[in-house]
């Protein structure tokens, strides 16, 4: 481990210790290999235990994951009991690394155009199940963020929000819009998915800027799509003004440091070094890290906090104001706000503490 320029090196067993939430997490991507194994052993999907393997190898240049996404859509979530199960023991794996709160992304267009048979109300409540049963049994708490395809229609989007508005709970608290930012979907064709759950009081966020794309996009989903957050948001750096008016209004950006995108187009000797996470925590832009697609990805929530200090040399005192980012960017009452935000600093302030590292 490299040493951090202010506290010297942290141990491991810190980044366990600390509470964190989690709010850039796909439930899709956080599935077990096991559970993968046994779901296409379920249903006969066309693959072989090899292929299933293949999906969670992350060599040097990794292959994205949105091919087991498509995969998965196509053959496995289809049911209530694989999406129960899914969603337990994702949080069951967030849980076991101090994860305290969670909002999930779920994109439900692609698994509903290949399940007739599965209503929305269903697969909803299915996943909500599974989110209560887990606050009960693990202590955490979780909410789901309804995600938009983008590589489907705008119109595909409508419908889901009318689908999610037909059938409200109070643990649907947000729309995301994820899948491949490139060119042939901008974020500005969906502005009235976007509308419709404004309206409806919800939270909002975006992926904007993750594969290289123009910082437009970022300004778009502030500007027409009115998000609250932006997801990745990289290139935010190529425009000081954009970047300085992100800082000045405290938009949080949820980063992640196994970011496909940046693991390809960077040489393993210059990735820590030219990631824009670097940069970006250092210019007083609110980051805050995240697991993504922790079992595809390879990493974990005690990983992902580790890489912030490990590879770009961020030391406590980064790591608390990132955590406290978390918990400012993080839809939550404030009341709650408030609770966590004590409960969180006495549980990094005692680990602190208990890994005898500089005192905060
Ligand atoms: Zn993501």
């Amino acid at each position: 481990m490299k040493q951090s320029h202010t506290h010297g090196p942290i141990p491991d067993g810190f980044f366990a210790d600390i509470p964190k939430v989690d709010i850039h997490c796909h439930l899709y991507g956080t599935i077990r290999e096991a559970t993968l194994q046994d779901f296409v052993r379920e249903t006969s999907a066309p693959l072989t235990e090899e292929d299933v393997a293949g999906y969670y190898v992350r060599g040097e240049k990794p292959r994205g994951v949105l091919h087991a996404f498509r995969f998965m859509e196509k053959h496995i979530f289809g049911t209530e009991d694989r999406l129960y199960r899914v969603t337990r023991e994702c949080l069951e794996d967030l849980s076991a690394e101090n994860v305290r709160y969670a909002e999930l992304f779920w994109n439900t267009t692609g698994t509903l155009l290949h399940a007739p048979n599965l209503s929305f109300d269903a697969a909803q409540g299915a996943v909500i199940q599974a989110m209560d049963d887990a606050e009960r049994d693990f202590g955490i708490v979780s909410r789901i963020i309804h995600s938009i395809d983008r590589e489907a229609s705008p119109e595909d989007a409508v419908v889901m929000m009318e689908r999610a508005l037909a059938t409200p709970h109070p643990k649907v608290i947000g729309l995301g819009i994820d899948y491949m930012e490139n060119e042939r979907f901008p974020p500005e064709g969906f502005w009235k998915a976007y509308r419709m759950a404004q309206e409806a009081g919800w939270k909002l966020t975006a992926h904007a800027g993750e594969n290289g794309s123009h910082w437009r996009n970022i300004e778009t989903c502030l500007d027409l799509l009115k998000v609250d957050r932006i997801d990745h948001g990289y290139t935010v750096l190529d425009n000081p003004d954009l970047l300085q008016r992100c800082i000045d209004e405290g938009i949080v950006f949820t980063v992640v440091p196994t970011n496909t995108h940046y693991l390809n187009v960077l040489s393993p000797d210059e990735w820590a070094e030219k990631h824009p996470i670097r940069a970006m925590g250092r210019t007083g832009l609110k980051i805050h890290p995240n697991t993504d697609d922790p079992t595809f990805h390879n990493t974990s929530p005690n990983t992902v906090w580790k890489t912030m200090h490990a590879a770009f040399d961020y030391g406590l005192d980064d790591l608390r104001t990132f955590m406290l980012n978390g918990l400012d960017g993080a839809w939550i009452d404030d009341a709650t706000r408030r609770d966590m935000t004590q409960a969180f600093c006495e549980s990094f302030d005692e680990a602190v503490r208990n890994h005898r590292l500089h005192p905060v």
